[in-house]
């Protein structure tokens, strides 16, 4: 893949006790309260909620859209909050790719989606604006050479939401975060941009972290993250269930595991789709 030497392979992504308060008429109104939320190189991850609990500002934060009132915020080892507004200008371009939330307003809209992506890639590095795909290219990559040569304006909700969608991915970011994608389409045309936020990832490495209310939407993810009145709900992956694999294949299984799976006991291991599955076996230990 043209852009697989310039990604940086999927970017980490560390809020650390992130804090935000909106001032509103001396109301205040705290949209994030001291969040703590890693998400490993590579994830992909559905961030839910219901309205207002905080989903689209954690996004704009993380994208240096807006500084939070207190806390931090890691893109890979680079701290967003500390960041100058150039700075921020240069993440954008280069290492993350936000889709707002309604995404027609952030294309140019009298131009056609090869004019937006090239105009996405202006502010990206030189030594990396070299090795960027040609908006052709990208567009072809991702299944969307049928709207070359269109004018945004003059097409769909959904056909600008996937535009939207290339134009984040055109600088190659290790980070795309994408705010209700799929909000305004229908089944056929949510189903095709769950498939570029896919491909996004398996191609490129890239890490997603995508905000949606819809349950299909949500599958596409390998990890569900549930936002409450500005905390974390819920985190079906937690970390503390993450383990390596070692160079020589070991694993060693987290604490809270080792009541059914006692060190030193023997397992079968059950190969599955998407991993693979350790039980007991009961002919070597069969004491309950
Ligand atoms: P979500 O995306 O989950 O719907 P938001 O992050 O948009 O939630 O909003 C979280 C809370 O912050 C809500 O109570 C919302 O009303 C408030 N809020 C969001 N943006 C602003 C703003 N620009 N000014 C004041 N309050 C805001
Ligand atoms: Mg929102």
């Amino acid at each position: 893949m043209t852009t697989r030497g310039i990604v940086e392979a999927g970017l980490s992504l560390q809020c650390r006790a992130l804090h935000h308060v909106y001032v509103v008429e001396e109301t205040e109104v705290t949209a994030l309260d001291r969040v703590d939320l890693v998400v490993r190189p590579g994830e992909t991850v559905a961030l839910l909620g219901p309205s207002g609990c905080g989903k689209s500002t954690l996004l704009s934060i993380v994208a240096g859209l807006q500084r939070p009132t207190s806390g931090q915020v890691l893109v890979g080892r680079d701290d967003v909050t500390a960041m100058t507004v150039p700075e921020l200008l240069s993440l954008r371009s280069n290492r993350v790719g936000i889709v707002v939330q309604n995404p027609g307003r952030s294309l140019l809209p009298y131009a056609t989606p090869e004019e937006n992506i090239a105009f996405a890639q202006r502010g990206a590095n030189p030594s990396r604006r070299a090795e960027l795909p040609g908006a052709e290219e990208l567009l072809d990559e991702l299944g969307l050479s049928a709207l070359a040569g269109q004018r945004v304006h003059a097409m769909s909700g959904g056909e600008q939401q996937r535009v939207a969608v290339a134009v984040a991915l055109a600088s190659a970011p290790g980070l795309l975060l994408a705010d209700e994608p799929t909000s305004q389409l229908d089944d056929a045309n949510r189903d095709s941009l769950v498939e570029l936020l896919a491909q996004a990832n398996s191609r490129y490495g890239t890490t997603v972290l995508t905000v949606t209310h819809d349950e299909e939407v949500a599958q596409a993810h390998r990890r569900y993250v549930r936002l409450r009145d500005g905390r974390i709900e819920r985190d079906d992956a937690d970390i503390a269930d993450l383990v390596g694999v070692g160079e020589d294949g070991s694993v060693v299984l987290p604490e809270h595991t080792w009541t059914s799976l006692p060190p030193g006991s023997t397992a079968r291991v059950i190969a599955t789709v998407d991993g693979v599955r350790l039980v007991r076996d009961e002919g070597q230990d069969g004491r309950r």
